[in-house]
């Protein structure tokens, strides 16, 4: 049978490019790049290599670069890095409803340590204000959370504009970006957006698993959240994943050499998918109109249809999606994203994402909307009553 993997928000597959380069530095470059001696010193040199590819994308200095584990340890060493800077400067902090667990958690992890935490409601597309970041804004606030695109239904937030309205009210304001599902997909520069902290993740763009990185500006200071032997100058203590390091930064040379082509190309998948599934009585999609959304993100809503029960029946015909946000599915609660857009009751529990990469065809696309349009009909006589 033949696998049709559309739940790329969830994980990507790596680049054969990448998984090359990496087994190389398994296999052959596997020296500590920390070591003095030459396999200390190529390893350390790939560290460098990839820093620049990846700082050129952003157009930042290598330096401003921190090697992490994951999007989730990035997001919880800029917030409560942040936090144990700053907390003799202020205690608040400004988040928004929609953010993934890594954010949200982390957010009321610090609340436990007494510092407050607004939480900023979004519009029916997803959308988060710059006037209520602005409004929002104290001076005790130390940091601004929000991020760049969701996870769920792929809502694009106005970071520039968030970005200049939290400087103009606040300029010792930090601005945290979660670019976990924006980074590959979107130029994304942060010191244009007046961005302190950006977080990224390298299995979300084809590179492998157990590796992220942070961005910290010039200027903003964070405390180091794991302590050791002070690799990474103190701010991140542990040996650096070589190989996962420098696959990231070549599985974002690949995406961003051809990120204009590319983006095009998914949106016509995007917009072919959601033309096709939309003629499914009753079926819709949230988030925003197809001129401002991510590309690569679908949330569909099939009214009568339990999420779980058509993935399992789309899983049988191979083809891969999910329901709700996959990174936080351990957890059986239904979705914050959906709720706060206004989704109600069933609605919530009907929802599933389809998620595309530069990996997928139209044949695709084609195939797995016709999946879902046959099972459909064929699902509602047992759902509905
Ligand atoms: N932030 C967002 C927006 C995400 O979508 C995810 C994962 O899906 C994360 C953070 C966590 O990234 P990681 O799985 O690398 O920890």
């Amino acid at each position: 049978m033949r696998e049709i993997y559309l739940d790329n928000s969830a994980t990507t597959r790596c680049f054969p490019e990448t998984a090359e380069l990496m087994n190389k530095l398994y296999l052959e470059e596997y020296g500590n790049p920390s070591s003095m001696h030459h396999k200390g010193v190529e390893a350390e040199r790939r560290l460098t290599e990839a820093s620049a590819i990846l700082a050129g994308i952003l157009k930042v200095r290598p330096a401003n670069l921190i090697y992490t584990s994951c999007g989730t340890e990035s997001d919880n060493l800029a917030i409560i890095g942040a936090a144990m800077a700053m907390r003799r400067s202020g205690r608040h902090l400004i988040t928004t409803v929609i953010e993934h667990p890594a954010v949200l958690e982390t957010m009321r992890f610090l609340e436990e340590q007494g510092f407050e935490v607004t939480y900023l409601p979004v519009d029916s597309e997803g959308q988060v204000s710059p006037q209520a970041v602005e409004a929002a804004v104290r001076e005790d606030t130390i940091l601004v959370s929000v991020m760049h695109t969701n996870n769920e239904i792929g809502t694009v937030q106005p970071i520039e504009e968030i970005g200049a309205a939290i400087k103009r009210r606040n300029p010792r304001t930090l601005f945290h970006v979660d670019a976990v599902q924006g980074f590959g997909k979107a130029r994304i520069l942060p010191k244009k957006a007046r961005i302190d902290l950006l977080s990224v993740s390298g299995h979300k763009i084809h590179a492998a698993k157990g590796v992220g990185f942070l961005y910290i500006g010039d200027g903003c200071r964070i405390r180091p959240i794991l302590f050791g032997g002070g690799q990474q100058k103190g701010m991140r203590s542990g040996t650096q994943n070589t190989a996962g390091i420098a696959g990231m930064a070549l599985s974002a040379r690949i995406l961003y050499d051809n990120l204009e082509q590319d983006n095009d190309r998914l949106c016509r998948l995007r917009d072919l998918f959601i033309s096709l599934v939309t003629q499914i009585p009753d079926a819709f999609i949230n988030g925003m109109g197809a001129a401002r959304r991510a590309p690569h993100i679908i949330s569909l809503t099939v009214p009568g249809v339990r999420a779980e029960v058509l993935l399992h029946a789309l899983e049988d015909k191979g083809v891969y999606v999910s329901s709700g946000s996959a990174c936080a599915s351990n957890r059986p609660h239904l979705s914050g994203t959906l709720s706060a857009i206004g989704l109600k009751g069933d609605q919530l529990d009907n929802t599933i994402r389809i998620s595309l990469s530069v990996m997928n065809t139209e044949e695709d696309v084609r195939e797995a909307a016709a999946a879902i349009a046959e099972l459909v009909p064929f699902l509602r006589r047992y759902t509905r009553h």
